[in-house]
């Protein structure tokens, strides 16, 4: 496994103007939850190719990976895993404009990498997790059906508004009554 990381110093990666490095770190990325449901990946820490670049007064900071998210299907419970891919570059050029100074360096050479990638992950999830469906709106990816659901009293779709009204209030109680089912 690449190094674990969590922390990039700027300066001591001995980058000259114009010049780059390529490397693997390993980092650690934690859980999302998204109401009562836990999300994680399948390799955390997770491998992180980087490609770092110092421009004339700063750097640019290319992180790419390609992350498993797995938890519960957001439409049927049923376990599910979604590949993903991210790929961001962090631009951090405060001599240029104040604007261009990244969030995520501190002390002006410390790039807090973890955070970073934390938050490409979290940016690179669809609003839904969950399998596709096919033409008989049945999860595919999932075991349950949706017609098993219909008969339990769970509706197959949600949209975009509903999720984020389950993220920000109690988990919609049928969740709980479909676990109780299923034990
Ligand atoms: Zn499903």
């Amino acid at each position: 496994m690449p190094p674990l990381t969590d922390q990039l110093d700027l300066d001591r990666m001995g980058l000259k103007p114009g010049g780059g490095s390529r490397f693997e770190i390993a980092v650690r990325v934690g859980e999302f939850v998204f109401g009562h449901q836990h999300y994680s990946l399948a390799d955390d820490p997770l491998p992180v190719l980087v490609d770092a670049s110092r421009t004339t007064s700063g750097f640019v900071v290319r992180v790419r990976a390609k992350p498993q998210i797995e938890g519960p299907c957001m439409r049927c419970s049923d376990d599910f895993g979604l590949a993903l891919k991210i790929d961001h570059s962090e631009v951090h050029e405060p001599a240029l404009d104040g604007e261009l100074a990244s969030d995520y360096v501190e002390e002006g050479k410390l790039l807090n990498v973890a955070a970073l990638v934390r938050d490409a992950v979290g940016l690179a999830l669809p609003p839904s997790i969950s399998g596709p469906l096919d033409e008989h709106g049945q999860c595919t990816a999932c075991d349950r059906t949706h017609e098993q659901l219909l008969e339990l009293g769970v509706a197959g779709e949600q949209d975009v508004a509903e999720l984020e009204q389950r993220e920000q209030h109690a988990p919609d109680p049928r969740w709980a009554k479909l676990r109780e089912l299923e034990l």
